[in-house]
């Protein structure tokens, strides 16, 4: 079955453009004009994704991606902001959105996105990628990725969809180095040839010692290799 998209905007231009522009890409679209219209078709469908415009009549997006985030956690967000609106992207992750793009965007980055949050099984060419069990523990967290639920010595700990996606991928390859680049392009669909700054995923990474280490600075859990990118040890 194909993926369920709800793009959820007010400006007519966009939400046609967009619409078309999924329904090329063979995926189930549905569309919503204002906040309270999102919520209402986000319970009644089940979309796997959201895009969601930040400024929208009724309820805002943050007003929506909070709702969202407490009543569907398996949703995938990312929110659409516009470029003066720069503390809203800090915002909407905390409010737990999975990603943001800014307005003017690019229609094959948004789509580049998209197609990275909703590859079911992680292409990684060369080696087979190891399962991954439902619910996972290591050095005092216990991650549940069914449930979407996670711990850290028993206490509840709230984790973005993009942080357990990031876990996850970690887990897969514990043990080894993991390149930034890598994690760019299997996590965000970024290519070779359109790479953003790498210092995004140290963002992630800051955020997420900030939530599982004892002592961020001195982590034990995901690991820093100098000029290359990441070892996790669990
Ligand atoms: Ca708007």
């Amino acid at each position: 079955m194909n993926s369920k998209i709800l793009i959820v905007e007010d400006e007519e231009i966009i939400r046609i453009g967009l619409r078309d522009n999924f329904e090329l890409e063979n995926y189930e679209v549905e569309t919503a004009e204002d906040g309270e219209d999102a919520i209402r078709k986000a319970d009644e469908w089940k979309p796997d994704l959201v895009i969601l415009d930040l400024m929208l009549p009724k309820k805002s997006g943050f007003e929506v991606c909070r709702y969202l985030r407490k009543k569907h956690p398996q949703i995938f967000i990312i929110m659409l902001t516009a470029k003066t609106e720069e503390t809203s992207k800090v915002t909407g992750l905390e409010m737990g959105a999975d990603d943001y793009v800014t307005k003017p965007f690019s229609i094959l980055e948004l789509l580049a996105r998209v197609k990275a949050f909703l590859r079911r099984v992680p292409q990684v060419v060369g080696h087979p990628v190891p399962e991954v069990p439902d619910a996972i523990e290591f050095q005092g967290i216990r991650l549940d990725f069914r449930k979407f639920e996670a711990s850290r010595k028993g206490e509840e700990i709230e984790l973005s969809t993009r942080e357990f996606q990031l876990l996850r991928y970690f887990w897969q390859r514990r043990g080894e180095v993991i390149l930034r680049e890598d994690i760019l392009q299997d996590i965000w669909g970024y290519t070779p040839d359109n790479m953003p700054t790498t210092r995004t995923i140290d963002n992630h990474i800051v955020k997420l010692r900030q939530k599982l280490e004892d002592d961020p600075a001195e982590p034990r859990i995901i690991l820093s290799i100098r000029g290359a990118g990441y070892k996790f040890d669990a």
